[in-house]
């Protein structure tokens, strides 16, 4: 649009594990004649959670909240004692979690099982990051950077390492190199998911051409968040907004290039409605 160029991020919005689970909840909706509730919102999109709750998909915190029914277990999982707690309680249980969550929480177990000491590494109070932990047994500890690290605790021990599947490679990197020096033995299972590599590198490419990044997705999204803080370290000017109508025209001012990218659980239309909206501002600029 006259002199503004418009980068789409080559690898951006739903990802294979959010995709997924949307349409094991459009099914569960097909073919139940009960309430189907989600442990949680489905995914973090504010605009999706609503659509869904207007066709009877309700989003609760916790099965108490459920007196019967379908309980739908989103991608970040669950420990596996909630899922047996609803199956106890008559729920029908219809599990969402992503297979990326689901080959971590497993590597989890297998190391706790083995007699690693488990580091997940990931945000404290993330869902998925909760499932995590559980299956890495009470004497797992949760860091979101190594300075967290107990270093006198863990020396001389077999420590074992999953990661949130939505984290940085970066972080990855500096909590291998914190442990490694400190273990008997340190065993690392990379269990960042394919989607959120894909979606990083798209986002660090394109941050790299233009004067001014728009990162679209939910603010509970914790994928999303990591693009902007990503994005932010190479382009200052990166605004995380969760819709077109947030973009402000002065962000625009002077900018010939805007390069845009969406987090895991963004649709595809409202990356088409920032795109317009940037376009539309350009024109009338
Ligand atoms: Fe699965 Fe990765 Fe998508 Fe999370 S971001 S739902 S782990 S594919």
């Amino acid at each position: 649009a006259g002199r503004l160029t418009v980068i789409v991020a080559r690898s951006a919005g739903y990802c294979y594990g959010v995709e997924r689970a949307l349409q094991i909840t459009e099914n569960a909706l097909l073919s139940s004649r009960t309430p189907i509730a989600t442990l949680g919102p489905i995914i973090h999109n504010p605009a999706v959670v609503n659509e869904l709750a207007a066709r009877g998909v309700s989003a609760v915190d916790d099965l108490d909240a459920i007196a019967a029914g379908t309980v739908v277990v989103r991608t970040h999982g669950v420990p596996p004692a909630v899922i047996q707690e609803a199956r106890r309680r008559g729920l029908v249980v219809v599990d969402a979690t992503c297979p990326f969550v689901t080959v971590a929480q497993r590597k989890a177990a297998a190391l706790r099982d083995a007699g690693y000491v488990v580091v997940v590494l990931g945000e404290r109070d993330h869902p998925e990051v909760a499932g995590l932990a559980a299956c890495a047994g009470p004497a797992s500890v949760v860091v979101e950077d190594p300075v967290q690290l107990d270093r006198a605790a863990l020396r001389g021990l077999r420590i074992g390492v999953v990661v949130q599947t939505t984290q940085s490679y970066a972080s990855l990197s500096r909590l291998a190199s914190a442990l490694a020096p400190l273990g008997r033995e340190t065993l690392v299972y990379n269990t960042i998911c394919e989607a959120t590599q894909q979606r990083q590198e798209a986002a660090c490419e394109v941050a790299g051409e233009v004067q001014l990044v728009l990162v679209v997705g939910g603010r509970n999204s914790a994928n999303t968040r990591r693009l902007a803080a990503l994005c932010r370290e190479i382009q200052h000017r990166t605004y995380h907004v969760e819709c077109a109508q947030e973009i402000q025209s002065e962000w625009l001012q002077g900018v010939d290039s805007v390069g845009i990218t969406a987090g895991a659980s963004t649709p595809d239309e409202e990356i088409e409605a920032v795109v317009e909206a940037v376009l539309r501002r350009a024109a009338k600029a």
